[in-house]
């Protein structure tokens, strides 16, 4: 009674692996530091709300979102039994709801602040606000010369009982980079900021800074919580911080797709649009039926490496909108053979790591992006 597989492309979820690396996660930090999953872009490309429940399932006790439309469909999906925090707020976002969903959201500034307590005082309600500092990632976060005014405008509102300061928290801005230095002295900023605001009466439930590398290379970054994200997919945050088998974690997403057509071509034979690669000699190609439009980066034309019939083939000249062709070698797998682009490693496959370094990005960048005609089949 197998499932059958969808033909022309599938990605393959091993929740199985997701729940071991939350519990690998777990192990490496204090009992009493939390896991915050990072569910954010879908869970990197994953799934949200199937990759939340395995993760709580192993052990998380809080779920991240970037957006507050993220955080409340996992709600709305049912997703009750945990806290969820979301942190990239745009002017006139749904506060009230967030209020009623029970979110816990990030305040940068004053215009935040003033729109929560204002949704706070609508819904007759408690907002659960966590104050985010910018120690010196220069993107989302209140700046160390505006902090003394958004925790004294907050405590205001906490005395009236419109919010309740539940957690002080940044986001590193090098910490792939382990020794970078801007790490201690993220590190010495947050610590400042930390008393500032809890001398001046906030009692946070949590204060927390660590993403993935943090938590895997820095324990003094662990605070109350640390909020891993691409860890917990099993792949590793950079090549310098150790390799996913080194830092004991297994990849979650496996990417493959059904050869579609194979075929025989003779020498100088010019391969998919531009031409940019011409068969050096009679050959066979091999029809992969997933393009950019399934987030297969276009960067990798000629580069990206594929799995096909037991050896590791490469992306002949350019990827399109919905395909790409391998040179086969004169080998002639049958149509609907699978053809691996990635996944953990171990049988002879290549890792999203890989695609990553042949199309000169991340692998973060590679397995959120693929797209949603794939279909994720959960294992
Ligand atoms: N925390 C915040 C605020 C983030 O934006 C992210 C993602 O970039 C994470 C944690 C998780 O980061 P990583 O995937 O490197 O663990």
């Amino acid at each position: 009674t197998e499932t059958p597989q969808p033909r022309r492309a599938r990605a393959e979820i091993d929740l199985g692996a997701l729940r071991a690396n939350v519990r690998t996660l777990r192990a490496r930090v204090d009992p009493h530091v939390q896991i915050m999953a990072v569910v954010k872009a879908d869970a990197y490309g994953h799934g949200a709300l199937r990759c939340a429940r395995a993760a709580v399932e192993a052990g998380a006790t809080w779920v991240g979102t970037a957006t507050p439309q993220e955080a409340l469909a996992l709600r709305a999906a049912g997703l009750l039994d945990v806290r969820i925090m979301c942190w990239l707020w745009t002017p006139g976002d749904p506060w009230a709801e967030g209020i009623e969903a029970g979110l816990d959201m990030s305040v940068s500034g004053l215009w935040a602040l003033t729109e929560v307590v204002e949704a706070a005082r609508e819904t007759g309600r408690r907002a659960r606000i966590q104050l985010k500092a910018d120690t010196g990632l220069g993107r989302n976060g209140c700046q160390p010369a505006d902090w003394p005014e958004l925790v004294t405008e907050a405590l205001k509102a906490e005395a009236q009982g419109l919010v309740k300061v539940t957690g002080l928290w940044s986001h590193f801005a090098c910490a792939d980079e382990p020794g970078h230095p801007s790490i201690a002295a993220q590190l010495d900023v947050f610590r400042t900021m930390l008393d500032f605001a809890e001398k001046a009466g906030v009692e946070p439930e949590v204060r927390h800074i660590a993403n993935s590398p943090a938590t895997l290379t820095l324990p003094e970054a662990h605070f109350d919580l640390v909020r891993p994200g691409i860890a917990m997919y099993g792949v590793s945050p950079a090549p310098e911080v150790g390799t996913s088998a080194e830092l004991g974690l297994r990849p979650v997403m496996s990417l493959k797709a059904s050869v579609a057509l194979v075929k025989d071509v003779p020498g100088g034979h010019g391969v998919s649009y531009g031409h940019h690669y011409v068969t050096s000699g009679d050959t066979t190609l091999g029809l992969v039926p997933l393009g950019y439009a399934d987030g297969i980066p276009r960067h990798a034309s000629g580069r990206g490496p594929v799995l096909v019939d037991g050896r590791v083939r490469t992306v002949a000249g350019r990827v399109a909108m919905d395909q790409f062709v391998v040179d086969l070698g004169g080998d002639r797998p049958a149509p609907g053979t699978e053809a691996v682009l990635f996944g953990p490693g171990d049988r002879g496959e290549p890792t999203a790591q890989d695609w990553a370094d042949a199309a000169d990005t991340i692998a973060y960048e590679i397995v959120t992006r693929i797209g949603a005609r794939v279909p994720r089949v959960y294992l």
